[in-house]
């Protein structure tokens, strides 16, 4: 192959460069994509360099287009340690440390390859070969060229030991795009090798064409697939920040992102990884996700599951929200709004509401303690309290099968459904004397008012009226008896 036929395919390899610089650029939120396509843009000063040095014929215009590969080459070593930092989010070896010292390194390198006549410190000599059918360079390494090989030797083993790490972490389709990465940065390892140790074209320098090489490989494991599994920062830092638990499967039901709080919601996740199959979370197996009561009770906790679809990616998200101290807290409430917490029977609003629901026919009764005061006034007020609880108990005891309530304070009601007067009165009644034989020591008798209720005829509160009439008038007949 002579120089321009090598020309012409390192100036096709720039084009093709160029393009996936547009492509990744419009993706240059994928972390490790901006350090991708400025590598890219030093394969193509790289490339375009050295399509022109082969093609000149004096050792000052050839040196010329040297300086011009080396704006991109010398920083090599930087750009690939960078993409693969960004891209795994390792920074605890490739630290600010480390990354400075690389790049004053490239630095150096491109500032003694400009200056290279006055030291001979990247190159110890420089001449013009023609052996090769073509004039070409014939450049002796000077000691800072060996330094900065050693520099891209070390942050390609550094990409390549942070991506197989990355790759044996991982399963399942991740596994493909971390092995074109892998595959990417080790291309300019085996040309460099074949170079360094003087196999292959001596007189060529093929790494512009296994850069070349790299770019497509990267570029597939890149965008070929789904961004989503790409472990993207973004998307990495929303999945940890939020309080809910994510869990992101593909359209075949495989496991493609999971963040922490999913794993404190169900534990089998912590052992699962990427590219598993979704089923194997054993909290979730039995659960149908998608179905339409969104709370699910999963070892004894409840969580409400939101299922978002995404189509441009073929993926499923679900949202869980651990919402078992806000149910515990609405139950709390409902019990506050219905249940008087002395007596532990319904309050008077709910027992309205219940009877009303109930739609039968009964009998009201409002009962009321007699001379309840004095209890309070002898006994002091929590033996008062006790009273009124012991009350309520003996209430449900003796009435489990209607609807009862404290109607206020030391009054109680009840609502006999499908009981004739006589019936309910007789109840009551017995009550009466069963209470009145107590052996309390403050022992307390009680009046009540009976009233009939029809639907349709009157209102619960106008029934209920009716037997308050009646309890006033059990008071004023002596009290310690029932009216009706
Ligand atoms: P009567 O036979 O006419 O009903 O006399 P009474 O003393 O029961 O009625 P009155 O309406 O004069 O007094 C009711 C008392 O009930 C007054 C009030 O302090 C007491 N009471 C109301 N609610 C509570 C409560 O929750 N706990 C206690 N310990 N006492 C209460
Ligand atoms: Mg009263
Ligand atoms: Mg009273």
């Amino acid at each position: 192959m002579n120089n321009i036929s090598l020309s012409v395919l390192l100036i096709i390899s720039s084009a093709l460069i160029g393009n996936f610089v547009i492509y990744g650029l419009a993706r240059r939120r994928i972390p490790g994509v901006r350090y991708f396509c400025l590598l890219m843009i030093a394969m193509i000063f790289h490339c375009v360099g050295y399509a022109f040095e082969l093609l000149s014929d004096t050792a000052g215009t050839m040196y010329i287009w040297i300086r011009v590969e080396y704006i991109g080459a010398s920083f090599y070593p930087f750009l690939i340690m960078m993409f693969t930092r960004e891209y795994t989010e390792e920074k605890s070896f490739a630290n600010s440390f480390v990354v400075t010292l690389v790049l004053m390194v490239n630095v150096i390198t491109l500032i003694l390859v400009y200056t290279n006549n006055y030291h001979f410190l990247y190159y110890s000599s420089v001449g013009v070969d023609y052996s090769p059918g073509f004039p070409i360079l014939a450049l002796q390494k000077g000691i800072w060229y060996k330094i900065q090989v050693l520099f891209l030797c070390f942050s390609i083993f550094y990409s390549i030991s942070v991506l197989m790490i990355k790759l044996k972490r991982t399963s399942g389709s991740y596994r493909n795009k971390v092995l074109f990465l892998l595959m990417g940065v080790s291309a300019p390892v085996i040309t460099m090798l074949l170079y360094l140790f003087g196999v292959g074209p001596i007189y060529l320098d093929l790494t512009p064409f296994s850069y070349f090489i790299m770019s497509i490989s990267i570029t597939i494991g890149l965008f070929r697939y789904d961004m989503l599994v790409l472990n993207p920062i973004t998307y990495e830092m929303i999945f940890q920040s939020i309080n809910e638990a994510v869990i992101v499967i593909d359209s075949n039901g495989v496991l493609v992102g999971f963040n922490n709080v999913s794993k404190e919601f169900f534990p089998s996740l912590s052992k699962m990884k990427i590219g598993q199959s979704y089923d194997l979370i054993e909290e979730l197996k039995d659960h149908n996700l998608d179905s339409v009561n969104p709370v699910h009770d999963i070892c004894g906790r409840k969580y409400s599951f939101k299922a978002i679809t995404m189509k441009t990616h073929r993926a499923r998200i679900y949202v869980a929200n651990d919402i078992t101290e806000s149910e515990n807290a609405k139950k709390q409430l409902e019990i506050l709004a219905t249940i008087d917490s002395l007596t532990g029977l319904y309050n008077r609003r709910f027992f309205m509401e219940q009877v009303e629901r109930s739609c039968v026919d009964g009998v009201f009764m409002i009962i009321d303690l007699d001379h309840f005061k004095v209890i309070n006034d002898t006994f002091g007020h929590f033996e008062g309290d006790r009273v009124l609880s012991d009350f309520g108990i003996l209430i449900q005891h003796n009435f489990p099968e209607h609807i009862s309530c404290r109607y206020g304070g030391e009054e109680f009601a009840l609502f006999m459904s499908e009981t004739g007067l006589g019936e309910a009165y007789k109840r009551v009644e017995s009550l009466r004397q069963k209470n009145n034989k107590g052996t309390q020591i403050s022992k307390v008798t009680f009046s009540a008012g009976l009233a009939e209720y029809e639907i349709g005829s009157e209102t619960v509160s106008e029934a209920l009226i009716r037997a308050d009439q009646k309890l006033y008038e059990a008071k004023a007949k002596g009290r310690d008896r029932i009216c009706f």
